[in-house]
């Protein structure tokens, strides 16, 4: 047996589970290798029958001595078994399987795990786990630590142990990926080892020792990969050359242009991503900011600089909406300069060639084939962990030496950013244009709705300001059930609460072209409050917005509120927030207040952190791709460890020849990123 064998090549009971097992992603013995166990259990208290006492767990050891009739009525319910060892006798007590009765005979040899009850003034063991033991004597089931396994239908933790065990023994070479020197600098024990003592072990420390080796070598290879990446990037192409010296007074001139002064974050921004421009290597840069720091404007600065060295630019978002409003930035801020800019998305079929346009944003249509490029120098990616991996590289297939900067609001911790994009150069916008205000946010209980309601209604006439009402949370698609609940809410808020403004409802099936319509008149102040379905979340920028209100906010994640929350205070005036929630529960209505206090994305993001914990948020950042499986994003010290002894394997890796056999099969396999 080897790693890479297909499982339902091996064995037909192999092949009889496949479906199941492919619910927990088990395809090779590899696969099931990395099954790991999600606990133990402790039956390491092995005991003689005379010595027991009743509430221990314990596992005894002994010889079937009687056995109900199994045709009785009562066998049929309850199956008790009489055990013997040279101290004495107890009787093992099932219940409700009588097909036990069938594979135990007398004097059969018994292992049994369970807990000692007094039943009836007499000790009763309630077995746990049994097992019969054969000549060699061996156990799997019963003493020591038994590891219980993520199950599925049909696929028990019983089950799951004899195969790996099975597969484990039968599996001669498990080639170390971990390099010789670097196992002994931390005395670690070789990969079979690791794996024979995870499921396995034999004391708790064992297994904890054997994670900690398998995490850590999760975490290097992570890493190795990263720099492959990233040297194959670097290497494979040169960069598009982009004159900067020629040009730089014409870019000053531009962002003299603008309406505002950058903050200091988007001037070191810019410094940055102009740095690698002038370089004749394809720049590969995160721009990471807070919802509201103006990621938008620096990539149009770039886009402007490619212009001028006649190159054209696309900008790809996540949603139609999105890519619209890009559109329009875009227009706004380069047209004056002779920019041509075109929109891409599933619904426009733009006639013209791409050629005819400088920029071209849009959606994942820019991905289908017959988008092409003459002269490609710019790829802008926003809100980049909506895009896999995949989708990302096809858009860079379509030019040669192409510049990538990608874009993410979403607030990630260093240690995290660097295990995830350590093969990107990360710029961050730490602050937030600095004539905003904060926004007030409210946590609104039931019985403060209408007096909410009439305070919105004053607020939009005082200061002639705009509303968003965000619908609540019903599924994580658009479904017609959520556009119905949608649907239904527009027309209550619009003949009963706010029967004198002008309400518009936005979501996600209305057809791109009634979108794109109803938030231009959105913007054109022909509406006063726009009622959507939380497909608003990312990215939209309406400055005249005052405020926003969030129905059944207890369904939001706390950063995915503050994500909302930033679709108000884009403008000078003072905005504000409410949260509706009809929860009772103290502690969700304590999460909930912690946004009244708390307004940077990064605190929220850790408090988000520390309250769901790191796995669920940044384990599936890369859209549903999960990172890490055994490593733990919390374990900074291991985190970084890893990747210490990545970065200096790496720069011999010609002298590791099996790890050098993994990265060449990656190359194979998937698309460089
Ligand atoms: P995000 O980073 O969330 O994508 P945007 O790029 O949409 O943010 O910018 C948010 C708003 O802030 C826009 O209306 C933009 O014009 C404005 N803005 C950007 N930079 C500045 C600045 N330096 N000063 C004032 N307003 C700015
Ligand atoms: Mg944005």
């Amino acid at each position: 047996m080897r790693l890479s064998d297909e499982l339902a090549q091996i064995s037909k009971s192999f092949k009889n589970y496949a479906s199941r097992l492919e619910k927990l992603e088990i395809r090779k013995v590899e696969d099931l290798f990395y099954h790991l166990p999600s606990r133990y259990e402790d039956f390491s208290l092995e005991a003689l029958i005379s010595s027991l006492q009743p509430g221990e767990v314990v596992t005894i050891t002994g010889t079937v001595t009687k056995l109900p009739n199994p045709y009785t009525n009562f066998a049929r319910k309850i199956q008790n078994v009489e055990i013997t060892d040279e101290t004495g006798s107890i009787e093992a007590v099932w219940f409700n399987q009588p097909f036990l009765l069938k594979t135990l005979h007398k004097d059969d040899k018994i292992s049994i795990s369970g807990q000692i009850k007094s039943f009836k003034g007499k000790l009763v063991i309630q077995p746990t786990e049994y097992e019969l033991i054969y000549e060699k004597g061996e156990r799997l089931h019963t003493g020591g630590l038994i590891p219980i396994y993520p199950e599925t239908r049909g696929v028990s933790s019983k089950w799951l142990r004899r195969q790996i065990h099975n597969a484990l023994h039968k599996t001669e070479e498990v080639e170390n990926i971990l390099p010789e020197k670097t196992l002994k600098k931390y005395g670690f024990t070789s990969r079979k080892e690791s794996l024979l003592k995870v499921h396995f072990p034999k004391s708790v420390k064992e297994a904890q020792e054997a994670r900690a080796m398998l995490s850590f070598e999760e975490v290097f290879l992570l890493n190795l990969r990263m720099f492959e990446r990233k040297k194959s990037w670097e290497g494979q192409k040169v960069g598009v050359k982009i004159d900067i010296e020629n040009y730089e007074s014409e870019v000053e001139k531009f962002i003299a242009g603008l309406p505002f002064e950058l903050t200091a974050g988007q001037k070191v921004a810019w410094k940055e991503i102009k740095e690698n421009l002038g370089q004749r290597k394809p720049m590969n840069r995160l721009l990471q900011g807070d919802v509201g720091s103006g990621k938008t404007i620096v990539a149009a600065t770039a886009i402007f600089l490619v212009f001028k060295n006649g190159l054209q630019s696309v900008f790809m978002a996540p949603t139609e909406i999105l890519a619209e409003q890009h559109y329009q930035t875009l227009k706004k801020f380069l047209t004056p300069y002779g920019i041509r800019i075109g929109l891409v998305t599933g619904s426009t079929k733009e006639n013209k060639k791409e050629e005819d346009f400088d920029v071209l944003v849009g959606t994942h249509a820019l991905l289908e084939k017959n988008v092409a490029f003459k002269r490609l120098g710019l790829i802008v990616i926003d809100e980049q962990q909506r895009f896999g991996v995949t989708q990302r590289g096809i858009l860079r297939e379509k030019g040669e030496g192409v510049h990538v900067l990608t874009m993410t609001a979403t607030p990630i911790p260093r240690t995290v950013a660097l295990t995830l994009y350590g093969d990107l150069d990360i710029s961050l916008l730490s602050e937030i244009p600095k004539e905003r205000l904060k926004i007030k946010t409210w946590l609104v209980p039931p019985e403060k709705r209408v007096g909410a309601y009439s305070w919105i209604e004053k607020e939009i006439r005082k200061n002639k300001s705009q509303a968003f009402v965000i619908c609540p949370f019903i599924e994580e698609s658009e479904s017609m059930q959520t556009i119905k609940a949608a649907t239904t809410e527009f027309e209550t808020l619009r003949k009963n609460i706010f029967p004198k403004l002008k309400l518009a409802l936005l979501h996600g099936k209305l057809k791109p072209r009634e979108k794109e319509k109803i938030l231009t008149d959105f913007r054109a102040k022909k509406y006063d409050i726009l009622v959507a379905t939380p497909v608003v979340e990312v990215g939209i920028d309406i400055p005249n917005a005052t405020v926003i209100v969030i129905e059944a906010a207890e369904r939001f994640g706390l950063s995915q509120l503050h994500q909302l929350r930033g679709r108000v205070g884009r403008g000078e005036k003072q905005s504000y927030c409410l949260l509706f929630t009809d929860s009772k529960n103290p502690q969700t209505l304590g999460k909930l207040k912690e946004l009244e206090k708390i307004h940077l994305g990064t605190e929220i993001a850790e408090l988000d952190y520390k309250l769901r914990g790191p796995g669920e948020i940044y384990g599936k950042l890369q859209s549903g791709q999960k990172t890490l499986k055994i490593a733990s994003f919390s374990d900074f010290k291991l985190l970084e460890e890893a990747k210490k002894e990545a970065q200096s394997i790496f720069s011999e890796i010609e002298k590791h020849k099996p790890l050098q056999n993994i990265l060449r099969k990656d190359h194979e396999t998937i698309l460089p990123d």
